[in-house]
């Protein structure tokens, strides 16, 4: 994801990009960074974060980041899941030579291995997964020597959803349907993950982007720069991090959830905001009895 962007501030560490406003072209400077985030907990958790240096490419400084990872986080996870652009070999036997699985997207840029599974696919029946409004058929086959370089065979998940959104508009009620097709690919065995899983895995890549980075920006200040410094920075962003993932401890594990029915988590860090600028001794919620 990309921090702080700047038209009138740049350090060393900066990249930069041509941007038009009003019609014209300016630079505009911003940094890049790689975010480990844990998914399918209750609580969203930022990792650590590994900023990309000017001109070098995610997966490198993605790399870096799981060194330093895996060193002291690494007993939390069993996998790596990424997008499309972590499909690549040097990137999945990475986290095979480090004994953990990954799980990505498969986009067009992966041609041959899509073209197996398609082929394969397109002559079997699908699994069927029937739900209140959305229907989905799978395909979910191991063996897949396509995707070169990788060390070991993929296994390739296609779902084809089917998804009945029901709106009010105006008075009545109106029906849309919309249908999506994902493909994931994985050194994941399916004895050791069921299909069912899989997908949940596979949906849980946005977490990073809902539950993460528009919560820290529209909340949590994250798109504002303090100081425009590399060091100053990760700095700031880690502490970010940290109190967030405090935060939601204390709200979820804290807090009795009779409290929280009338307090939201961002309600809970206003309060803490307000009465840190009240220079308040004591949280006003303790005012509350019980
Ligand atoms: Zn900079």
């Amino acid at each position: 994801m990309s921090f702080f962007p700047s038209r009138h501030r740049c350090c060393k560490a900066c990249s930069q990009r041509k941007i038009k406003i009003h019609g014209e072209e300016v630079i505009e400077y911003y940094h890049r960074g790689v975010v480990c985030h844990l998914v399918g907990y209750d609580i969203a958790v930022p990792l650590d974060v590994e900023l990309i240096r000017p001109g070098e490419g995610e997966i490198i400084a993605a790399k870096r980041l799981l060194e330093r990872v895996l060193q002291s986080y690494g007993r939390f996870f069993d996998a790596v899941l990424g997008d499309a652009l972590y499909l690549e070999a040097p990137f999945f036997n990475f986290c095979i030579d480090h004994g953990k699985h990954a799980i990505a997207v498969i986009k067009g840029d992966q041609r041959a291995l899509l073209r197996d599974a398609q082929g394969l696919f397109g002559q079997m029946k699908p699994g069927l997964w029937d739900e209140p409004r959305r229907l989905t058929q799978f395909w979910d086959v191991e063996g897949f020597s396509s995707a070169e370089g990788v060390k070991v065979p993929l296994r390739v998940l296609h779902a084809y959803e089917t998804i009945t959104k029901r709106e009010r508009i105006g008075k009545q009620w109106i029906e849309t349907v919309e249908d999506h097709h994902w493909w994931w690919a994985t050194t994941f065995p399916l004895s050791q993950l069921p299909s069912r899983q899989l997908w949940k895995a596979g949906h849980r890549r946005w977490d990073v982007e809902n539950d993460l980075f528009n919560t820290l920006s529209a909340h949590w200040a994250l798109d504002h720069c303090f100081k425009h410094d590399p060091t100053a920075i990760v700095n700031f962003i880690l502490t970010l991090f940290i109190a967030f993932v405090l935060l939601q401890s204390f709200y979820l594990r804290n807090l009795k959830p009779q409290r929280r029915t009338h307090l939201t988590l961002i309600g809970l860090a206003n309060e803490l905001h307000f009465s840190l600028t009240l220079m308040k001794t004591h949280a006003p919620w303790l005012d509350q009895g019980g």
